[in-house]
């Protein structure tokens, strides 16, 4: 049996799929952070639940070769990047095993491959967006980076080798500007003070950004010195945003943005479609593999131009409008109206008129729509993390496309969504993987599932 605050020798065998080494003392599962396959490790016990233990890693007796040497100085503090002492090429065979095994365990398909996963040439910088919450530390001062793994616990970090450069100069400015006007921090637990997070998007192509800082108010003291300082750190700061947020929790931006200069939108080109995006938008955050995980589904789709195409979860149309290209038509659902507002727009400025937009969620439209007549030949799905919905899915069923596109990026809700599906008679034939998040435990992933033919049923 295992003991707490006891040290044992254990061997790492796998990685969990929220990043830890898994090994065992006398058959009883251990996870232990930052440890990775091949790990001989002097682990002490510091939890024992009814199934498994937690350990902490004290010392290393033989290192596995899967290895490296974590290049961000905050690595052990921060929650982010958890593989980061994993190279990067075992990264990606980790994550291969992360879908494979969802897929197995959860979806029930036995024997189940990853066709290939798709990693990043160089796995840095790749992050288009970030957002840094702000805060006081002991001594009052005001200090900014990413929260700690498991806590709301601010890591005072400058520089995210994820993210761009030039977020540090953006949030020191922000920083400066408090510090100089008397600007308080916001404090979580107290729900008090002003400045809760500076969030930051940069177009790749374009090189635009757009700062927003949310405020627990509805101003923030010398907006325009606010501004013009801004402006002073990058001309391609194109757009500045207030966002109020004076609820108690911790919503990343509040409903209402207050657009204090310049452009509402910035504007990035993916696929040769240029996409204007707002603040609340969904625009996928690593821009150099969108378009590899982008150009995966319409290869899986093989739209035909007289294929009529329903993508649910559409966000600002980014894959409908590349669909659009190749398809007699395009529907796109999506829940938040700011981005149907933009998706319309986009169609719009890139001369698409066979695409349309409907603002309302999967599980109200989808049904609506298969129930009045709608029958598309391919369907698209790409539902945030916790996957698609039973409504949703059996209207999909019913109106029985020739093919479903599924891109996710949470494994566990697309094997248990595609499980559902194929007991519909849609199976799994194809699935890739694309590492959107280097050193993440994060894997997206691209499932290609064809109907059955009723003589195919077995
Ligand atoms: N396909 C898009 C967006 C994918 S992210 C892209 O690649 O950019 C998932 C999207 O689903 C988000 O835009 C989110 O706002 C939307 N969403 C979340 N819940 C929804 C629901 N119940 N119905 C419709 N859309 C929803």
């Amino acid at each position: 049996m295992v003991e707490k605050n006891k040290r044992y020798e254990i061997e790492i065998t796998g990685v969990s799929s929220d990043g830890n080494g898994i090994g065992d003392v006398d058959g009883f599962r251990v996870f232990v952070p930052r440890t990775v396959t091949g790990d001989v490790a002097d682990v002490l016990i510091v939890k024992v639940l009814s199934r498994h233990a937690i350990g902490r890693l004290m010392e290393l007796k033989t290192q596995s070769e899967m290895r490296c040497e974590p290049i961000c100085s905050v690595y052990k503090r921060c929650g982010g990047c958890s593989l980061q002492h994993v190279d990067y090429k075992y990264q990606l065979g980790i994550k291969r095993g992360f879908i494979e095994s969802a897929m197995q365990r959860i979806g029930g398909f036995r024997d189940f491959k990853c066709d290939e996963i798709l990693g990043m040439d160089e796995p840095y910088r790749y992050r288009n967006k970030c957002i840094f919450p702000v805060g006081t530390d002991k001594n009052g001062e005001i200090q900014s980076g990413f929260y700690a793994a498991r806590s709301h616990d601010i890591i005072p970090v400058d520089d995210c080798v994820a993210g761009t450069e030039i977020n540090g100069q953006i949030v020191e400015a922000v920083k400066e500007h408090m510090r100089e006007n008397n600007i308080s921090a916001y404090d979580e637990a107290q729900h008090k003070g002003l400045v809760r997070r500076v969030f930051i998007r940069t177009a790749r192509s374009t090189g635009e950004i757009m700062v927003v800082i949310s405020i627990n108010g509805k101003d923030i003291p010398e907006r325009m010195k606010l501004i013009e300082r801004l402006c002073y750190v990058s001309p391609k700061i194109i757009s500045i945003y207030l966002n109020v947020n004076e609820k108690r929790g911790n919503t990343v931006l509040g409903e209402e943005n207050k657009l204090i200069d310049g452009k509402a939108y910035i504007e990035d080109k993916l696929m040769g479609t240029v996409f204007k995006i707002s603040p609340h938008s969904f625009y996928q955050v690593n821009p150099y593999m969108t378009e590899k995980l982008y150009r995966r589904a319409l290869d899986y789709a093989d739209i035909s131009e007289d294929d009529n195409v329903l993508d649910v979860y559409c966000g600002i149309g980014t894959i409908s409008l590349a669909a659009a290209k190749h398809a007699k038509s395009v529907t796109g659902i999506e829940i938040v109206e700011q981005a149907v507002r933009d998706a319309k727009k986009n169609a719009f400025d890139n001369g698409i008129i066979n695409a349309n937009f409907l603002a309302d969620s999967a599980e109200n439209a989808v049904p609506k729509l298969i129930e009045g007549g709608m029958k598309p030949d391919i369907v698209i799905l790409d539902p945030p993390r916790k996957g698609s919905d039973e409504a949703t899915l059996k209207a999909i069923i019913k109106a029985e496309p020739e093919r479903i596109v599924y891109v996710s990026c949470n494994p566990s809700t697309l094997a248990r969504d595609t499980k559902f599906l194929a007991e519909y008679g849609y199976i799994p034939i194809k699935c890739t993987g694309v590492d959107m998040f280097p050193h993440t435990t994060h894997v997206e992933t691209c499932v290609l599932l064809s109907q059955l033919k009723p003589d195919e049923v077995i």
